[in-house]
């Protein structure tokens, strides 16, 4: 790397890397050891409208396009996906952090999103009714929108824009993608594959940025529809925004997922859920489990049992072959986790375990280690807030219907989970949870590929979940056809038409 000029993470535009007019630049910096490593472009408003007026003059000729010749560019693209698994993986780990299996693992599900995407031909067959009067037929089909744009979060930098554009794009629309600009290298290099598979110029077009970029999106008339996803503040504004301007929009939110344990669970299996599902990643997933809700007299066995483990989990860079939790993103995410940690010390809940005292933590990667906080209370800030860090919060409750009272009282509502041996408490529980995403025994209950994901309250606004079916509605419009070949006069009838 040359000092004075560091590598430029560039647009896509028209199946070419674009470096952009604007002068404005953001760091990349790799988390694990405070380096700079790169630049971003940030889109101005000259990169926005080339990368929108590209989208939008592919768009009809896309839209013609057979199924199943788009069809067939996704299982190219799933092809190259696959191909270049640990190259991504790697991208992924230099400006996240997240450990090279974690990376994998997610690209892994965002690969099976481009599967899904692979069968939009049965995906777009609409519906006939023969003879609904006489001699008249009715069937419905669903059409691509036109240019849909999709917002993604600095946390999943494939898997996210992989629940978005396969999809969007194998209904016929074409695509502008704004990635985090916290780890904007993925996107690129997913868009590169993408022509390679044989996508035309302008279906797919990446912009880099940050808020300028996305409010081009949101304001420009030609951009049909928005998914977006990230933060609750930011999600609740896109959809405000988006949908005041006539766009569809869907914008996912953060979360605050409990994971309840009940006193029959398995307290072994219990807490290596917990374990698994509140430090995975540095806890920065929208799934992660920040709420142990620990069911009557179970709760000291299963602090025992998280103390031991947590002593043993290995933090480290995300290249290091045995590391199992990496660092945060940014030393700025990594200040407000500290704050956070700091205010549940304030307000009195018990610190089990200090992320603070990692000697890692000490050096100028972002390091905090797996912290845990028992006999939190609701009032306290780190149970209301999402934190995006690996700090869980334990709360002590006498029953069942006191976890779900608990549960559904909070302002998110993305994912819960329940462990039990008893089926007629977990089955209750899945009915009475008011929670997007429920897991039995299951402590991250992202739905695959072929169902779809979103939360309820403040962690989805919109209609629609994300990807499967869902996406398939949400990236086309329904469109009626009533037809009638007659063969003699009928005549001029001005009653309003009923079937005959
Ligand atoms: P963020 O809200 O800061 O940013 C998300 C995206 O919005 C980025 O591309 C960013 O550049 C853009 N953005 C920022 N300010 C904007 C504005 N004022 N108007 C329009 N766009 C703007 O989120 P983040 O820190 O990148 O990601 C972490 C958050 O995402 C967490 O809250 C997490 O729970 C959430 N998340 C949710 C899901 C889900 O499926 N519900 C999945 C992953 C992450």
């Amino acid at each position: 790397m040359n000092s004075t000029h560091p590598p430029l993470v560039t647009h896509w535009i028209d199946n070419a890397r674009n470096p952009g007019a604007s002068p404005r630049r953001g760091p990349l910096v790799d988390p694990a050891t405070g380096t700079l490593t790169a630049e971003v472009a940030l889109a101005g408003d000259a990169e926005c409208k080339a990368a929108i007026a590209s989208a939008a003059a592919a768009w009809p000729a896309w839209a013609a396009t057979p199924v199943l010749t788009r069809a067939r560019l996704m299982f190219r693209f799933k092809d190259l996906l696959e191909r270049h698994r640990d190259e991504i993986a790697r991208l992924i780990t230099r400006e996240h952090g997240k450990v090279l299996a974690d990376a994998a693992g997610s690209l892994q599900r965002g690969i099976e999103n481009v599967e899904f995407a692979c069968g939009i031909a049965d995906l777009l067959k609409g519906e006939f009714s023969a003879e609904v009067g006489t001699g008249v037929d009715t069937w419905s089909v669903r059409e691509p929108l036109g240019v849909c744009a999709g917002i993604t979060p600095f946390n999943f930098p494939t898997m996210v824009p992989l629940w978005m554009f396969p999809l969007a794009i194998a209904c016929g629309n074409t695509f502008v993608l704004k990635p985090s600009d916290k780890t904007p290298s993925a996107a690129l290099f997913m868009a590169g594959l993408l022509a390679e598979a044989g996508a035309p110029p302008g279906v797919l077009n990446v912009l880099q940025g940050d808020q300028i970029a996305a409010e081009a999106l949101l304001h420009d008339q030609r951009v049909a529809a928005v998914s977006f996803v990230g933060s609750t503040p930011v999600a609740e504004r896109v959809y405000r925004e988006g949908t005041a301007r006539g766009k569809r929009v869907q914008a996912l939110g953060g979360a605050k997922n409990h994971l309840v344990v009940m006193p029959d669970a398995d307290l072994d299996q219990a807490a290596d859920a917990l374990l698994s599902a509140a430090y995975g990643s540095a806890g920065e997933r929208c799934m992660a489990v920040s709420v142990g809700v620990l069911v009557g007299d179970c709760a000291d066995a299963i602090v025992a049992k998280l103390v031991e483990r947590i002593a043993a989990i290995k933090v480290g860079a995300g290249t290091e072959p045995d590391a199992e939790m990496g660092p945060l993103v940014t030393a700025a995410h990594r200040a407000r986790v500290l704050d956070c940690i700091a205010s549940g010390v304030a307000e009195g809940a018990s610190l089990v375990c200090d992320g603070r005292t990692l000697p890692l933590a000490a050096g100028p990667g972002c390091f905090v280690g797996p912290t845990l906080f028992d006999r939190v209370e609701a009032g306290m800030r780190i149970y209301r807030e999402e934190i995006f860090g690996p700090v869980l919060s334990l709360v002590r409750v006498p029953s069942l219907a006191a976890a779900t009272a608990l549960v559904n009282a909070h302002e998110y509502a993305n994912g819960v989970a329940i462990f039990t041996r008893d089926g007629g408490a977990a089955r209750e529980f899945a009915r009475r949870a008011a929670i997007g995403m429920v897991g039995i025994n299951v402590p991250i209950p992202v739905p695959m590929a072929f169902h779809s994901f979103g939360g309820w309250r403040r962690s989805l606004f919109g209609d629609t979940a994300i990807y499967g079916r869902e996406g398939v509605h949400f990236y086309t419009r329904l469109k009626t056809v009533t037809a009638r070949w007659p063969s003699t006069r009928a005549g001029v009838d001005l009653q309003f038409p009923t079937m005959k």
